[in-house]
């Protein structure tokens, strides 16, 4: 649907469990979210989307704009920006120099390689990181995935015993500063520990790394718009 100067999906699901009729603009996916209860409900839904329209366009309106990662552009890149440097005649393979990303081959396979490369680059700084400090808790090995999801950054899965932990990586995190990409990885190495919030593992996680404020509030601030890069 058509919100502001913007086309968005809108996303509607039926939950058993709700019991009045939810919209919400989904800042981080892009899209309007429509709960409806188990049946019915669907001409309500219409008139509250049609009065709410001018609150949903001024929050569409805040969204982080999306970076697409096409020759010429910055995008933030370990807490800096790199600048997606373009030249036919580049090596295929990204490379950095400095603050540039050059790349080269086709124009229309640079947001796929580049993609590729900053993934690359999360795996090697998040496993790097893990397993040195999962080390210095005395374990030695981890299993560690990046992928791309959208509600955490970071999740720990300590598995049965005697199983090998796996520990999993939201690749958007190598855009972050170290310190950001530092606490998230300690806060999960402190879950090899404590599998819960609880009091003993906000200890431990001050212990490997203490600053748990200026890291939320670094995400609140910032976060959604990492989700925005690598979208046209
Ligand atoms: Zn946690």
């Amino acid at each position: 649907m058509c919100v502001g100067d913007r086309l968005l999906p809108l996303v509607a699901e039926r939950r058993r469990t709700a019991k009045a009729i939810k919209l919400r603009a989904d800042a981080v996916q892009g899209v309007l979210r429509l709960t409806l209860p188990a049946r019915g409900g669907l001409a309500e839904a219409l008139a509250l989307i049609e009065r709410n329209h001018t609150w949903l366009a001024e929050q569409v309106a805040a969204w982080p704009a999306p970076q697409p990662l096409l020759p010429g552009a910055r995008i933030p890149f370990d807490g800096n920006t790199l600048l997606i440097d373009w030249t036919a005649s580049h090596p295929r393979t990204p490379r950095r120099s400095g603050d540039r990303l050059l790349v080269g081959g086709p124009a229309d396979l640079v947001p796929a390689r580049v993609l590729r490369w900053l993934q690359g680059a999360a795996r090697a700084d998040l496993t790097a990181a893990t397993t040195a400090l999962a080390a210095g808790l005395g374990h030695a090995a981890v299993a560690i995935r990046i992928g791309d999801a959208r509600a955490r950054w970071g999740s720990c899965a300590r598995g049965r015993p005697g199983s090998v932990a796996r520990i999993a990586y939201s690749w958007r995190l190598i855009m972050a500063p170290p310190p950001v990409r530092r606490h998230i990885v300690a806060h999960e190495v402190a879950h090899l520990v404590h599998a819960n919030h609880s009091a003993d593992f906000y200890a431990l996680l001050a212990t490997l790394d203490p600053h748990r404020d200026a890291t939320r509030r670094w995400l609140e601030a910032h976060g959604t718009a990492l989700h925005w890069v690598g979208r046209d």
